[in-house]
């Protein structure tokens, strides 16, 4: 399998290029040319699998033609080493947590995975991978995770000085090691500003190899496959099941797509989102227009132009009367996110994060009109992350795991610097 470009699938490359490089130059997106089936026999037998198992026979159906079966495991065993278990609310509510990692966000799975893979295909190399990330919080968190003590990679996170949360920043800020965190002057859109243009910079590119760990590299929507696979394993009923995904980019939800076309019998797609409803809109008119992002409580979802859109395109060859036939669309202001909280904990006792609570109150209306299937909603991160909208919603404590409150006593390492290309440029010249 090779992969083709979103903008021409002419433009063939290999795993290793699509992973490196991140982006084709003609900036689409790559895609797998083929996506097989996975054999009944495997589908039908899931629960003799473990998730470590799982994500091996997935990620061999996929990529296992570039990758000798066990450096193919070695891969895995080293990203996918944490749990995505499955807690009911009631017979047809489920929610997969995708947070037990180290970041506690899902995008553990993609971000570990990928560091895995790069480094896998840096080997060799002379010069060290410098990959460059801008975030506006946790996909900074999950990449520096991920990344840590990779030999011959080195990790330069932008994040906006006083705009992330103390928490968030000290996942950024206190590994060491070879990841370096720059605190710009100036806002996330200014970070990811200075790193475009680092890669269009041609002095700069010809003496540092740079890289993208930016949630459009095929790398980490493969991982992001794997739990559709391991949910459904833990399914008591696995009639009409339906995944409710709170999103933003929509990675999550075309690794959704990536698993119902392996064969994993998904008998639908919830698209939930915030105020930024993009994509519920297009679902619902065929209508298809970004426009830039406004602020909630889910701001991990606080997307605009959602990047992995050209994706679910290309697998439904911008078919707007089937790609409905398959996704469906709601979206929620913060008032109602916030009611829906709070719902959750009254009703069933479980906290969920603001990002969680959409994807139920999009399953609930979906289930409205849809009453015989069997729902799991996506637990994007951990509530403790949104510690204080959550605690102000729910007026009590909330629990702080042991990874992310031991951040709070740790030294904070970053370099300050004024929101300005040359001046970036210089410091990586003079650092790299
Ligand atoms: C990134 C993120 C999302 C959005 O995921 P996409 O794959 O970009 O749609 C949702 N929730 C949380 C907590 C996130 O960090």
């Amino acid at each position: 399998m090779n992969l083709y470009s979103t903008k021409n699938k002419k433009h063939v490359v290999s795993l290793k290029e699509a992973v490196l490089k991140g982006l084709p130059p003609d900036n689409g997106l790559y895609m797998p040319e083929r996506i097989s089936q996975l054999p009944k026999e495997f589908i039908d037998n899931l629960s003799d699998y473990t998730f470590a198992e799982i994500a091996f026979e997935v990620s061999k159906n996929l990529i296992g033609e570039y990758i000798p079966e066990a450096d193919l495991k070695t891969i895995i065993d080293k990203s996918i080493n944490f749990p995505a278990p499955v807690v009911s609310l009631n017979d047809s509510m489920h929610i997969l947590e995708l947070f037990h990692g180290p970041s506690l966000a899902f995008k553990d799975f993609g971000a570990r995975f990928m560091a895995q893979l790069m480094s896998y295909f840096n080997k060799g190399e002379q010069k060290e991978l410098v990959i460059l990330v801008a975030t506006s919080g946790d996909t900074g968190g999950a990449v520096a995770a991920g990344f840590y003590k990779t030999p011959g990679v080195k990790v330069v996170i932008l994040y906006p000085s006083g705009k992330v949360s103390m928490l968030q920043e000290k996942q950024l800020t206190t590994l060491g090691e070879n990841i370096e965190a720059v605190e710009i002057n100036g806002t996330f859109d200014d970070c990811q500003a200075i790193v475009k243009q680092s890669f269009l910079d041609k002095e700069l590119n010809s003496s540092i190899r740079l890289s993208s760990a930016n949630s459009i590299n095929i790398a980490r929507l493969i991982p992001q496959s794997f739990y559709y696979f391991e949910a459904y394993k833990q399914l008591k009923n696995k009639k009409d099941v339906v995944f409710c995904i709170p999103s933003g980019n929509f990675g999550n939800l075309t690794a959704g797509l990536f698993a119902k076309k392996m064969g994993l019998p998904i008998h639908h797609f919830i698209a939930a989102t915030n105020a930024n409803d993009v994509v519920p809109e297009y679902l619902f008119s065929g209508e298809y227009q970004p426009r830039p992002s406004v602020r909630t409580i889910s701001n991990a979802m606080d997307v605009g132009s959602p990047s992995n859109f050209a994706r679910m395109m290309d697998l439904y060859g911008s078919t707007w009367n089937i790609i409905k036939k398959d996704i469906s669309g709601y979206f929620f202001y913060d008032e109602e996110t916030r009611q829906g909280v709070k719902e959750v904990y009254d009703k069933f006792n479980y906290t969920i994060d603001p990002h969680g609570a959409v994807g139920y109150l999009a399953l609930k209306e979906y289930q409205k009109e849809n009453p015989n299937t069997n729902g799991v909603i996506l637990e994007t991160a951990h509530p403790s992350k949104f510690i204080d909208d959550m605690e102000d919603i729910l007026k009590t404590d909330i629990h702080i795991p042991e990874r992310l409150a031991v951040l709070k006593s740790k030294k904070k390492n970053s370099v300050l610097m004024k929101n300005n290309y040359i001046l970036f440029k210089e410091w990586l010249l003079g650092n790299y």
